[in-house]
């Protein structure tokens, strides 16, 4: 809208330029107003606008407009605030900070579709906490709570920025790394289950809660034709190294 599109100019102002744009504006229209009355009052034979008119037109604006201009920039900073702290919590996982399982499926959705076009190699890892109720039966739920933000953090120590962490369900992490094949994918998970090792994560009594990780790892491939297969991939090689010991890494075949 026509009022949508002043809101977006004001945007970018500051909070005085802002107050100044609309008090000027509101003089200015009241200029308007008072000589279209002067105009069409004198058409018809009555006094135009007087000094008076156009000093209290002029004064009016002048008072009103900057008070009432404060209160709504004060309004569309807090709808800014607002906006964008929805935006933020709509793609992230409260507990541990990184993203969400949506905004993975479309932040890979879309490298997907780049690297099928461009042929560009592409991979996934899966990560699953080994045993982690048994972290939560032996040290509780915030103990297992804190095991989750330590083990993301972990992960994220050993990702390039256009790496893409997020959180896919309870205690299983997934990682999009774009244009990176799978022997290179598996050069950083190997790092990442290294570092969830060395995780100090302490309950309430007793020494640190060891912690490792088993991680499934796939990449595109000439015949990989739909995203569901890579992650299908990823989670069989997971399953693989469930069932053979966990903490390790596997490359899907
Ligand atoms: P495996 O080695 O086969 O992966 O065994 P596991 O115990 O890790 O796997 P399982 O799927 O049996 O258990 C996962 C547990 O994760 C069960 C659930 O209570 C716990 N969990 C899921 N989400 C959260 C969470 O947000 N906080 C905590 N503390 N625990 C969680
Ligand atoms: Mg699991
Ligand atoms: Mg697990």
């Amino acid at each position: 809208s026509r009022i949508g599109r002043f809101g977006d100019i004001l945007e970018d102002l500051s909070v005085i330029q802002k107050m100044t744009v609309i008090t000027t504006s509101s003089v200015v229209m009241s200029w308007l107003v008072i000589l279209v009355y002067d105009r069409v009052a004198t058409a018809f034979g009555s006094t135009g606008a007087t000094g008076t008119t156009w000093v209290i037109g002029t004064i009016t604006p002048l008072v009103v407009a900057p008070v009432v201009s404060a209160y709504f920039v004060h309004l569309m900073q807090e709808l800014r605030n607002a906006r964008d702290l929805a935006r933020t919590l709509s793609i992230t996982d409260v507990l541990t900070g990184v993203f969400n399982r949506r905004h993975f499926m479309a932040q890979v959705e879309t490298e997907f579709a780049k690297a099928k076009r461009y042929k560009l190699a592409m991979s996934v890892i899966m990560l699953d906490i080994d045993h982690f109720k048994s972290v939560n039966d032996k040290h509780g739920h915030s103990a297992g709570d804190d095991v989750l933000v330590g083990v993301s953090s972990m992960i994220a120590k050993c990702l390039r920025d256009a790496d893409v962490l997020a959180r896919y369900g309870g205690e299983e992490f997934i990682v999009l790394l774009p244009q990176t094949d799978g022997h290179e994918a598996m050069v950083v998970a190997e790092r990442i289950r290294q570092e969830v090792e060395t995780l100090e994560v302490l309950p309430e009594v007793g020494p640190r809660i060891a912690v490792t990780a088993s991680l499934g790892v796939a990449a595109i491939r000439e015949d990989t034709d739909t995203l569901a297969t890579i992650l299908k991939h990823a989670d069989a090689a997971l399953y693989q190294v469930k069932t053979s010991g966990r903490n390790q890494s596997a490359l899907a075949n």
